[in-house]
């Protein structure tokens, strides 16, 4: 019997699993959550130590689980890693203390940033490097974070500073052994590397021109290496000596843990933000309709694997806006209740714009609004109105997709912790038109694939049909309400835009 430990490091909360290579069965699992912390308007971090505790706490308690039920650490044949993707951390490579807090994805405080950047490009536009690493200049990557932090914090543009994306600070740290002195591994993969806009989606290396552009030292970047490979071993803990032998960022590893090997498949995972992605084969494909160009994995020495991916900054987000800062429900589930009390939201739109919106608009000046409020709505009818803008933001990536791809998708899968709201679901394939799948352990898709790709690295990896049901939404709504309701988001968030500089 042979078992893979899994770490999906996310924004809200670390968990780790043990996946039987045999059957893909989820066998022990652990999580814990990680406090985000809202310094200023616009700003989110997380401490980088809390990352790193959160992850040595969760392989432990997963490896005493996994021994509880009869299988020993010697099954245990390495690890894989996931991870929120172009977080941003700095840290001195003798002392590994870091020089900030962990710049989380969400974070905007760099819209200045963005300005500058812009007008020092030759065409004056977000879009000027598309081509070469398949992003806008944006507050959401990683390199556009690094610029910040070397404008803004002395430190960081001194000697012996290494960057990393959290999967590049965890392997760090778990190679890392102390006792001897030794510094870690400093790698990264090509998922993780495509986020950063330093990397040539070609060669799939550092590209020199975009390190320039953006003043970043190569000697401060990783290294760049597959998605499945044997980067080092771990140091420490209860998993010292294993090998790690997979890393992709969070929304590949779903791409990957739902099996979307084929051209044209297609996943949604509902989780903090939103993600779409769609497996383009070998191609670079470039997007016409605001969707970012990204790898989706590389397998050992096989060829990069690319996808489009329309992303939405606030998804599961929204319901914990409704949680903590709103206080109409007091757990995420009871939105599912909540939102059941009425059957429609009675022409009252959500539009979560809470730090300007991504995919297709890619616009930082707009910001939230709730309209079309009268004296009968109610606390049921914004519940409502909050998860359908979740659909509706997803609805216009696919819509996005199907005009790049000049494919209509037929069916969706979807993964992420808001697929546990079956009501949502139900939503989300009326707005689509087209019917949404959902496995029944795929709120674990991301930790599968990191595990999977771990496991084939270590050769022993044996399954071929994911474990578990299939449960289909198929929708339930005339194209003429569709197209209508589509019609009222997009008034909506036409209004949501240019609220702020
Ligand atoms: P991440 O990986 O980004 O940390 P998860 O996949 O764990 O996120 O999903 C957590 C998100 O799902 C949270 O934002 C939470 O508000 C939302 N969520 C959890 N349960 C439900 C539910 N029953 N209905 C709607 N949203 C939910």
């Amino acid at each position: 019997m042979t078992f893979i430990l899994s770490v999906d490091q996310g924004t809200s909360s670390t968990r780790a699993v043990v996946i039987d290579c045999n059957t893909g069965v989820i066998v022990a699992e652990h999580n814990v959550v990680l406090p985000n912390i809202f310094p200023k308007e616009g700003f989110v971090e997380i401490l980088p130590q809390q990352i790193l505790d959160t992850t040595y706490e969760c392989i432990d308690a997963v490896v005493t689980t996994a021994n509880s039920k009869g299988i020993p650490i010697c099954d245990i044949a390495g690890l894989g890693i996931t991870n929120q993707r172009e977080t941003t951390v700095v840290w001195d490579a003798t002392t590994g203390k870091p020089l900030y807090n962990a710049i989380v994805w969400l974070d905007n405080r760099t819209n200045e940033t963005v300005k500058k950047l812009v007008a020092a490009t030759p065409t004056k536009t977000a879009s000027h490097f598309q081509s070469v690493v398949g992003l806008p200049i944006s507050p959401y990557f990683s390199a556009v974070k690094l610029r910040w932090l070397l404008d803004n914090v002395p430190e960081v543009a001194g000697e012996g500073v290494l960057f990393g994306t959290v999967d590049t600070w965890l392997i760090w740290n778990l190679t890392r052994n102390l006792d001897k002195g030794d510094k870690g591994v400093h790698v990264t993969d090509v998922t993780n590397a495509s986020r950063t806009m330093l990397m040539n989606l070609e060669t799939l290396d550092w590209d020199d021109s975009m390190c320039k552009f953006f003043g970043v030292s190569k000697k401060m970047l990783p290294k760049i290496c597959s998605s499945a490979e044997i980067y080092g071993h771990i140091s420490h803990g209860s998993m010292a000596g294993k090998p790690i032998a997979g890393c992709l960022g969070d929304q590949q590893a779903a791409l990957f843990g739902q099996h979307c090997f084929l051209r044209g498949e297609a996943k949604c995972t509902y989780g903090t933000g939103c993600f779409m992605l769609t497996n383009t084969g070998t191609d670079i494909v470039q997007s016409k309709h605001g969707l970012l160009t990204t790898v989706a994995y590389k397998i050992g020495s096989e060829p990069a694997v690319y996808a489009l991916e329309g992303a939405v900054a606030i998804g599961g987000e929204v319901v914990r806006w409704l949680r903590d800062n709103l206080g109409i429900i007091s757990s995420s589930s009871e939105v599912e209740q909540l939102s059941g009390t009425v059957d429609s939201s009675h022409d009252l739109y959500f539009v979560p714009a809470f730090s300007g919106l991504y995919a297709p608009y890619w616009d930082p000046t707009a910001r939230g609004l709730i309209i079309g409020i009268t004296a009968y709505s109610n606390s049921a009818h914004i519940a409502r109105a909050a998860l359908e803008a979740v659909c509706f933001q997803v609805c216009e990536i696919l819509q996005s997709m199907d005009a790049d791809s000049g494919i209509k998708l037929q069916c969706l899968r979807s993964d992420g912790g808001m697929t546990k709201n079956q009501q949502f679901l139900r939503m989300q394939a009326d707005v689509l038109g087209i019917p949404v799948e959902c496995r029944a352990e795929s709120s674990e898709a991301t930790a599968m694939g990191a595990g999977m790709a771990a496991a084939k690295a270590l050769g022993v990896w044996n399954v071929e049909k994911l474990p578990g049901d299939v449960l289909t939404y198929n929708p339930d709504l005339g194209d003429e309400e569709r197209n209508g309701k589509l019609a009222r988001w997009r008034d909506a968030v036409q209004r949501s835009r240019g609220w702020v500089n």
